[in-house]
């Protein structure tokens, strides 16, 4: 009953939570408050006292975010190209949860990107701004944006209907990036509601497209001029389950569309024809190798630490079964170490594939659907390295490693442009999977990481 008036009386959305699960949910906190782990500081007297503070206001605040967190994913969001009308929807419940927690107008700005292709005419992006004792600022940028649910049969429970089981929040969306989003959310308001000046100003930023590329959401924000040179970029979007690395740099990606161009006939009489989909089907089982082969380097700072060749997407190529296809089309996506150059990759798959097809009578176009060469990696001891790492080891008392990743986070657009960017979250790789889930206890233990570093004055 207690959760119930709570959440009547603060929602913004109205939404409702069957009494099943509510009270399901507050077996789940009652379960947690006996187990969370309440690891001792390792910081110094004063800043430890007003990390303690917001710590114990990030327990006492933790139910009602996280109903808000779920209140969230009830309603779908997807980019125009993926089928969706974009994320305003979402962007109006975020800024009435943002007034909610005491954020003024002065605090809240909403950067509209123009998008014709959405009802509304643009795409939101909205940054919370907190003024600390320094004008520098931290920027923890969190994407509104998910990715289709996927086959509804492959999930135990609907991706919009958020449930908690066995002390994990699962919805599309619920990892990546909503966790993340309101962990800053929960650590934002803590700080709020203690009346408290942080060391560094702290931006926090809900921006839309990450899932298709960034285009009206990370880059617009770019190249409008809204991120400063010196401020230190956190994209909590990919992380490992125990929160111990800090992601530095990302390898190149590579999508390549391939159209085989056989001769279509009947089934019966292949003779008659070309069969592009069997050439098709030979060229991916020679080129995948070749590549994996060729462009063989290894470097242990990433995971994997080779570059990845896989083939995705394959398109329909004729609805009926007795008709020999005289064109198939599909494509691959590569993760490539930073040292390879992408236009020599990009001549040498097309070269190795017209001379296949060609050996088997057919034609092939190799066209490129996304080219992103890795920027340099964000240095070791960046300002914004070293500060995430003291406030992880803070809270969980063990020092995080940098690692890399196959990259198409936010941070790489960040990278590109000579920012400070690192990767990190708490999180066990559900992202685009079904079934997805966020673990409540990730939420509040990253949040109280952010509290840490928001007073952590060392660098
Ligand atoms: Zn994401």
């Amino acid at each position: 009953m207690f959760f119930y008036i709570k959440l009547t009386q603060t929602t913004v959305r109205q939404f409702t939570v069957s009494h099943h699960r509510e009270k399901e949910f507050c077996l789940e906190v009652a379960a947690r408050e006996n187990s969370f782990n309440h690891n001792a500081l390792s910081l110094g007297d004063s800043m430890g006292n007003t990390t303690e503070e917001l710590h114990r206001r990030i327990e006492e605040l933790k139910e009602e975010v996280i109903l808000d967190f779920m209140g969230m994913l009830r309603i779908p969001v997807l980019a125009p190209e993926l089928g969706g009308k974009g994320e305003w929807e979402r962007a109006t419940y975020l800024l009435g949860i943002l007034r909610k927690y005491g954020f003024t107008d002065e605090e809240i700005e909403v950067v509209e990107a123009p998008d014709s292709r959405v009802p509304e005419g643009t795409r939101p992006n909205i940054l919370v701004r907190i003024k600390g004792g320094r004008e520098r600022a931290v920027w923890i940028i969190t994407h509104m944006d998910v990715v289709p649910s996927g086959n509804p049969e492959l999930w135990d429970s609907s991706p919009f209907e958020p449930e908690i089981r066995d002390g994990k929040i699962f919805a599309r969306g619920s990892e990546d990036n909503g966790q993340e989003m309101f962990a800053s959310l929960l650590a934002a308001r803590a700080l709020k509601e203690s009346g408290l000046r942080p060391e560094w100003s702290i931006v926090l930023a809900m921006v839309a497209d990450e899932e298709v590329g960034s285009k009206h959401g990370m880059k617009y924000l770019l190249d409008n001029g809204h991120m400063a040179s010196d401020s230190l970029y956190i994209v909590p979007d990919h992380g490992v389950e125990d929160g111990l690395k800090i992601e530095i740099a990302e390898k190149s990606s590579l999508w390549l569309k391939y159209t085989v161009k056989g001769k279509q006939t009947h089934a019966s009489t292949p003779n008659s024809g070309l069969n592009a989909h069997f050439i098709g089907a030979n060229l991916i089982v020679s080129l995948i190798p070749y590549l994996r082969q060729k462009y063989d380097a290894r470097d242990e700072l990433f995971s994997p630490s080779i570059s990845t060749f896989e083939v995705t997407r394959k398109e329909e190529n004729v609805p009926n079964i007795n008709t020999i296809p005289g064109e198939d089309i599909f494509y691959t996506d590569f993760r490539v170490m930073p040292g390879y150059s992408l236009n020599e990759m990009v001549e040498d798959v097309r070269g190795f594939c017209k001379g296949f097809c060609r050996g088997m009578g057919a034609d092939v176009e190799v066209g490129v659907e996304t080219m992103h060469q890795a920027p340099p990696p964000t240095r070791m001891d960046a300002t914004v390295v070293k500060l995430l790492s003291a406030a992880i080891e803070s809270v969980t008392g063990k020092r995080p490693d940098p690692e890399g990743i196959g990259g198409g986070t936010c941070a790489a657009v960040l990278r590109d442009a000579n920012l400070n960017a690192v990767v990190w979250s708490t999180e066990d790789h559900m992202a685009h999977d079904s079934n997805e889930y966020a673990w409540l206890k990730n939420i509040v233990q990253d949040a109280k990481i952010y509290a840490s570093l928001f007073f952590t004055q060392t660098y």
